[in-house]
């Protein structure tokens, strides 16, 4: 998030903001776990013209600009956020490139949305996207992945609106690893990603091993209830959910945060959890990690705002 402290902001004017920029919105139903306070300022654009004039807007009222995807790997703060909050959901695009077997997606398009497109058409290399329900702008930024793929296995480049305008930016410049970019934290937002796929398979085929990623995830994860999916990275070569387990923490509860009963990497929203509630609860899996195996467990989440350390 780009930032300046509250205080030493000039009081907000929106007299000269875009028309689609609104005040004071409540950014819990745009989160997977369902918690969080209110945008300051909130835009959701429908072009990129659209989106680039609330940057601006933003950048001359020295305003800080959050950018939200599906809001699915996310613990906003219940006291909100300052400054701008854009979030891409409404950038679709999709353009295929049957020849070279490459598809251009918006930020916005949904991954399962992607995912079974793809496998329609008979093109493998995301059925294990078709689960994560996530944005392609998030996913580029935080190397999603799932069932042995992730999308730095598919992305040939992205459209990235940077300080200086629109730059193009190769794998190179991403420096993928495990669930990480080097976009993360920066002050860049991807408009659109290039993946290269594989054509020329049976539709059916691809459909069936979509449908079984689908599958093998709802057996697994408590996928029906909020959460922002795995809390914890994995700390290679363990597995954060089975130390969490193996403490007897599934279960757990804090206010209305809950370390879920059937993977114990999920935190869940219990019904009516406080994102300070799922912060501590965070807290004491990565103390009592830490205490039994002096192993430190890195939140996959990001953590927007202010929460109060216990
Ligand atoms: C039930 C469930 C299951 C999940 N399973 C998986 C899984 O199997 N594998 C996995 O990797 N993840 C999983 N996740 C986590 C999450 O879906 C992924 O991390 C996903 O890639 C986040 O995408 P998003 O659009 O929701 O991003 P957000 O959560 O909205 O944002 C994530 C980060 O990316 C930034 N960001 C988002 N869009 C842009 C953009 N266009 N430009 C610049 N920055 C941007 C945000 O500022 C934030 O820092 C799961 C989540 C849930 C709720």
């Amino acid at each position: 998030m780009l930032s300046l402290p509250t205080q030493e902001r000039p009081p907000a004017v929106a007299m000269c903001a875009p028309p689609i920029v609104r005040s004071a919105v409540n950014l819990a139903p745009y989160t997977s776990f369902r918690v969080g306070g209110q945008a300051e300022w909130y835009a959701e654009p429908r072009t990129t013209h659209d989106l680039e004039a609330c940057v601006s807007w933003a950048q001359s009222e020295s305003l800080p600009i959050t950018v939200l995807g599906s809001g699915s790997n996310l613990l906003i703060s219940d006291d909100g956020l300052p400054g701008l909050v854009i979030s891409m959901r409404f950038l679709k695009r999709f353009v295929v490139d049957e020849e070279e077997g490459q598809v251009e997606v918006a930020a916005g398009t949904p991954l399962p949305a992607l995912s079974r497109r793809l496998a329609r058409r008979g093109w493998r290399g995301f059925e294990w996207a078709v689960g994560i329900p996530g944005t392609i702008g998030g996913a580029v930024v935080m190397n999603a992945g799932a069932h042995g793929g992730c999308m730095a296995d598919c992305f040939l480049n992205a459209k990235v609106l940077g300080p200086d305008g629109i730059e193009l930016w190769t794998p190179e410049q991403l420096q993928y690893s495990y669930r990480h970019s080097a976009i993360q934290g920066s002050d860049y937002i991807v408009l659109n990603a290039t993946l290269q796929m594989a054509p020329g398979f049976d539709p059916e085929l691809v459909k069936q091993e979509t449908n079984q990623a689908l599958r093998a995830r709802k057996a697994t994860q408590p996928y029906d209830r909020p959460s922002c999916g795995s809390v914890f990275r994995n700390p290679v070569p363990e597995s954060a959910g089975r130390l969490i387990e193996e403490l007897g923490l599934k279960g757990y509860s804090i206010g209305g945060a809950k370390v879920a009963e059937r993977h114990a990497n999920f935190i869940l929203n219990a019904g009516d959890a406080k994102a300070q509630d799922i912060f501590r609860l965070i807290q004491f899996v990565q103390n009592t990690v830490q205490d039994r195996f002096a192993l430190d467990l890195h939140p996959e989440v990001k953590m927007l705002g202010n929460f109060q350390l216990a």
